[in-house]
């Protein structure tokens, strides 16, 4: 089998200490990873410029593309910077307090102070509940005051640095795009990412500030890129339909979600997003505690399996790996762990997709990457082969999860590693040719060399005519 056709469904894996040198981002490549992600809220820009670096490096040694996702911190609150841990105990109250102001709390009444890299005064009401560290501590407060809330511990823990902070329910009023988001946006796209993700969008306003600030930026003959929401706030998931209209793609970031809303609406959740993306061809990526307990043990517990599956099942174009391979103790193991599950059930009719979702389809383009996918079906194609410039048909194929691979050729590098990111997708790049019937027949030859096509096999191509001039106008059966 080509080494290209792993899976169908891809998966990113987020880099950190445990995964960052050149070779374990190499095994992670070979082990299927389609996507890096690094996370913003930590680290610094000469190591993150290391990172990009080495996935770079690796990922052109191996002759195998890799996209590198930008994570943005956003509106994310925190705890701010404590010399040591703080253990806290259940019953006591602590005094929480905006990072710069603890000196201006009076010691004398010796309670512990937590900074917190927000003014929650501005926001938390009397009684309501306030998770720290992904809601392992549960506090309420007891008191609002200017400058600080006093909370009483509802379980026994420790605090320690930088940690999520949630308040279930309100609206804290932070801004979406921290100054700290605008410089990290600035690094970024200096680095030529090829995704750039916002945590706790709240509506099509917030990815439309996104896209303006990238605009803003001079992109030296770059293509810009991929903007992706994170749906991580209820707001975030009210307004779904319309951030799903201005966005590039989606993230299930399931970690915050279910501290925002209760745990228990977020399997629903996470398929009716899904579902909405699928119409939209639009890339939807899960997220968070996937294999978490790969952080610490080489296997899996049987219910991360089982959620790793149902992902699969759902139709999500990417699952994400975060801790496992950032700071976990089996990084590459979680990786092919994921492959394996994912492989599996692609094997089985499971996550084969109903076409009752995809009825309308609006332009003739979409008619024609559905009348692609129905005959690749019909006349039991080995692959669909489609030709773009932006990326578009070929995620409009994708959505109808065919059996056959998707071999989509593209003129820029940008664009191919961007089509890591969608369902089924090998992407590779050929030269600008004004012959669509050269184009085909470089297309051909490249797919052949690759292992993914053989002589004798029928094939599906879609494209357009003249090449590069119109949109998608043609779809034809291929004897290679
Ligand atoms: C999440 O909350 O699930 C998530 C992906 O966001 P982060 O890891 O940035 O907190």
């Amino acid at each position: 089998m080509s080494r290209f056709l792993l899976n169908n469904t891809k998966i990113i894996c987020t880099i950190g200490p445990s995964s960052q040198s050149r070779k374990i981002i190499k095994d992670l490549i070979l082990a299927g990873m389609r996507g890096a992600r690094l996370n913003f809220s930590h680290g610094n820009y000469k190591h993150h410029q290391l990172l990009i670096d080495n996935i770079r490096q690796a990922s052109k040694n191996l002759n195998m593309p890799c996209a590198v996702i930008q994570d943005l911190q956003g509106s994310k609150m925190r705890t701010g910077i404590l010399r040591e841990p703080v253990e806290i105990s259940k019953g006591e109250e602590i005094l929480l307090v905006k990072t710069g102001n603890e000196d201006k709390l009076l010691k004398k009444e010796n309670f512990k102070i937590i900074p917190i890299q927000y003014n929650l005064s501005s926001g938390v009401q009397k009684g309501d509940t306030i998770l720290i560290d992904d809601g392992l501590i549960e506090l309420i407060a007891s008191q609002v005051c200017r400058d600080y809330v006093k909370a009483r511990v509802k379980n026994s823990g420790t605090i320690s640095s930088n940690k999520g902070v949630n308040v279930p329910g309100r609206e804290m009023r932070t801004p979406v795009i921290t100054a700290k988001d605008k410089e990290d946006l600035q690094f970024g796209l200096k680095a030529n990412v090829d995704a750039v993700a916002l945590s706790f969008v709240e509506s099509a306003e917030d990815i439309k500030y996104l896209k303006r600030l990238i605009n803003q930026h001079k992109l030296k003959n770059q293509t810009k890129p991929l903007v992706i929401a994170k749906i991580e706030k209820q707001t975030g998931l009210k307004n779904i339909d319309e951030i799903i209209r201005e966005a590039d793609g989606i993230m299930v970031a399931r970690g915050d979600l279910g501290l925002e809303i209760p745990a228990a609406d977020v399997p629903v959740a996470q398929k009716e997003i899904i579902n909405k993306c699928l119409v939209s061809y639009k890339p939807v990526i899960v997220a968070t505690q996937m294999l978490d307990s790969m952080i610490r043990n080489p296997r899996p517990t049987r219910a991360e399996v089982s959620d790793v599956a149902g992902a699969v099942i759902d139709h999500a174009d990417c699952l994400m790996l975060s801790g496992e391979t950032a700071f976990g103790k089996y990084p590459v193991e979680s990786c092919r762990t994921m492959a394996d599950v994912i492989s599996k059930v692609e094997k089985s009719p499971y996550d084969n997709i109903k076409d009752v979702l995809l009825e309308q389809r609006a332009s003739d383009e979409e008619a024609l990457a559905h009348a692609a996918w129905s005959l690749a079906l019909e006349i039991k194609a080995r692959a669909i082969l489609a030709t773009t410039i932006s990326g578009k048909t070929a995620r409009m194929i994708a959505r109808f999860r065919p059996e056959a691979p998707i071999i989509v050729t593209c003129q820029d590098e940008s664009i191919q590693r961007q089509l890591l990111l969608s369902w089924g997708i090998v992407p590779f790049i050929l030269p600008k040719l004004k012959s669509v019937d050269k184009l085909i027949s470089k297309a051909v030859g490249r797919a052949k060399k690759s292992n993914l096509i053989r002589k004798g096999d029928k094939i599906v191509i879609i494209s357009g005519q003249p090449a590069g001039q119109a949109g998608t106008n043609l779809v034809k059966v291929h004897n290679v």
